[in-house]
């Protein structure tokens, strides 16, 4: 028997969200069965999103164009997304464990009465069961967990699972007819967060992350100029955040955003379970504190003791000259 698994593609400024490419690679593993994977976009004008989707290795693309799908509003993505599960018969549905993600998808499986497992950060076939490999206390242990029914829905941590490469077959375009939701709330304005760069913080490969010590707004100059050059975003503390040196939607940590970049550089941050529950995972953790007993040095592979202000410039300087 064939099974059927649908990725939610998600998309940010025109781009499909690497995410979308992991999920993708994720439907694969998380099956013994034969399988097809279909796509689903909601959203508006996405033509362009369909044609970089194209060749991703899914069977085919359910799309639900319309201009009140331009922005993320939970009662018109849930409706339209229950449209496309309907149509495509799936019996799992996977999202990337992004802002949208945790909040659709708990929607998603209630409606269809399904179990969910929640920031998967890896997938192994044991015999024919499949397990899903998820942080449990603010990422000091692990847990793995299996479904044991269908329908079942999924969220996987960006940049933890491989990403799928384009492949010689064409996906199929499924346009699907938009039913507008008797909606009780209706987007009037979508505020945009002033962003100190292009790459989104949870799917960045490079991330330098500024906590108190950078003093203030101005503070965080050297940390964007050392961001810019690594091609990297720029996280912060909840200390910095609190202290009002940059904006929450910076915010790493219990509380904030989950990153998982290649290197994390902790600028001036003390190292708090809270902030450390959001950056535990980072493949490469370099750390620079005036403070030698600083806790962040007992989690960071290599530490720098000294003034941010000074190592910061410097690490600038040489890596644009590398
Ligand atoms: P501090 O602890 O004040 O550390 C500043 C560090 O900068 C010090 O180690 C100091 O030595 C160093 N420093 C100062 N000047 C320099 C300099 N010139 N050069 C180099 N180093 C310098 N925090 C989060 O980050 N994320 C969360 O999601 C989060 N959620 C929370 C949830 C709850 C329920 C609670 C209670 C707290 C939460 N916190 C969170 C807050 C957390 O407990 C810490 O208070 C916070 O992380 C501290 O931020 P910080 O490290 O920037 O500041």
């Amino acid at each position: 028997m064939t099974s059927s698994i649908l990725v939610v593609a998600e998309h940010q400024n025109g781009s499909v969200k690497q995410v979308t490419y992991e999920a993708i690679y994720a439907a694969n593993q998380s099956t013994t069965e034969e399988h097809t994977i279909h796509l689903a976009i909601i959203g508006y004008e996405v033509g362009s999103l369909i044609d970089e989707l194209k060749n991703s290795g899914v069977e085919t693309i359910y799309s639900i164009d319309h201009e009140e799908c331009q922005h993320y509003n939970p009662e018109v993505y849930s409706r339209a997304l229950m449209q496309i599960i309907e149509q495509s018969q799936c019996e799992g549905v996977i999202f990337g464990h992004t802002t949208i993600g945790r909040d659709l998808s708990p929607i998603i499986s209630a409606n269809l009465d399904a179990g969910q497992i929640s920031d998967v950060t890896a997938i192994h076939q044991t015999g024919d069961q499949i397990l899903f490999t998820r942080p449990i206390y603010a990422g000091k242990a692990f847990e793995q967990k299996a479904f044991t029914r269908t329908p079942w829905v999924l969220t996987i941590r960006p940049n933890n699972i491989q990403a799928v490469e384009d492949t010689e077959t064409t996906a199929e375009n499924q346009v699907i007819e938009y039913n507008r939701p008797d909606s009780l709330r209706t987007v009037i304005k979508n505020v945009v967060q002033k962003s100190t760069g292009k790459i989104d913080l949870a799917e960045a490969k490079v991330v330098i992350a500024g906590g108190r010590g950078v003093k203030s707004t101005d503070g965080f100059k050297p940390l964007e100029d050392l961001a810019h050059v690594l091609g990297g975003a720029v996280g912060a503390s909840r200390g910095a955040c609190d202290a009002d040196y940059c904006d929450y939607a910076l915010q790493i940590g219990q509380t904030g955003k989950v990153v998982t970049p290649e290197v994390y550089i902790a600028c001036g941050i003390s190292g708090a379970i809270q902030h450390v529950a959001g950056m535990s995972q980072s493949r490469l953790i370099i750390a620079i504190n005036k403070d030698p007993e600083a806790p962040i040095f007992k989690l960071a592979d290599y530490g720098i003791i000294g003034d941010l202000f000074e190592v910061v410039p410097l690490l600038t300087e040489e890596f644009r000259n590398a």
